[in-house]
């Protein structure tokens, strides 16, 4: 079974909140009857995931609170899947995997690399995670793909971290990855154009297609042992298109993990 964590915290945005309404929103969207619990691969989603619940922010020490509950979601469960949450959160989630997992692969499919050394003076920010990652934590690789946004600053990081970035003008739909050993997959839904998910925060035009990233899920190569669906701001979708996204990918998210 794969562990399911909802994390419905964003207080580290820097534009706007809502991102906390997401965990119920997407459950909500993947038992819709306007659509059923299979993923395209065959498999019945509904009997291949333990709900261990969403995380309670009784304080302001997220980055404790997410560690010790992704740790804990951990121990029940050898795979997890959790629901964002602003993007903050990836960093004390791998945090607590990249301590079981040694020699972590990070696939992170962004319109932003999310590289900052500090921003707005909040070095916990959605903007700053894979810095943070990439500073403390004993990761293999980090692969950035969708990337369209990178300033200055954010190459010469990517540089210092050994970053490796497709970018979004050099992106080709057929790309294949391949990963040795455990991978983690750190999605933030504005990879994808704002057409396709207009319940984000931060609207990045000429991302990918929602085929685009289930394809990427479909044939990556490596052992998907946990992953995050981060940024879906219910407070800015339409008719729920935006959630049901989510849904879909948390889908085959969890359909790849059972592989
Ligand atoms: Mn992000
Ligand atoms: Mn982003």
């Amino acid at each position: 079974m794969v562990g399911l964590l909802g994390i419905p915290f964003d207080a580290n945005s820097s534009f706007l909140r809502g991102a906390g309404f997401a965990p119920e929103k997407i459950r909500e969207a993947f038992r819709s009857d306007s659509s059923n619990t299979y993923a395209e691969s065959g498999l019945d989603i509904e009997g291949a995931f333990e709900d261990l619940g969403d995380l309670q922010f009784t304080s302001d020490v997220f980055f404790d609170i997410v560690e010790q509950g992704v740790a804990h979601a951990l121990q029940k469960q050898p795979k997890l899947l959790c629901l964002g949450g602003d993007h903050s959160v990836s960093f004390p989630i791998v945090s607590a995997v990249a301590k079981k997992h040694h020699g972590l692969n990070i696939l992170h499919l962004d319109a932003h690399a999310d590289l900052y050394h500090d921003f707005e003076d909040n070095p916990f920010s959605h903007a700053s995670p894979f810095a943070r990652i990439m500073e403390s934590l004993p990761v293999k690789r980090l692969v950035q793909v969708g990337i369209r946004t990178l300033n200055t600053h954010q190459r010469e990081q990517a540089r210092k971290f050994g970053v490796e970035i497709m970018e979004m003008k050099d992106f080709k739909a057929d790309l294949k990855l391949q990963f040795d050993g455990p991978v983690y997959l750190s999605l933030d839904l504005d990879v994808m154009d704002p057409a396709f998910v207009p319940g984000v925060s931060h609207h990045e035009p000429g991302g990918m297609t929602t085929r685009d990233v289930i394809r990427i899920i479909q044939s990556l190569q490596g052992n998907l042992i946990a992953a995050d669906i981060v940024e879906y701001n219910p407070l800015r979708d339409v008719q729920q298109v935006t959630a049901m996204v989510a849904a879909k990918l948390f889908k085959e998210i969890i359909s790849k993990m059972r592989e």
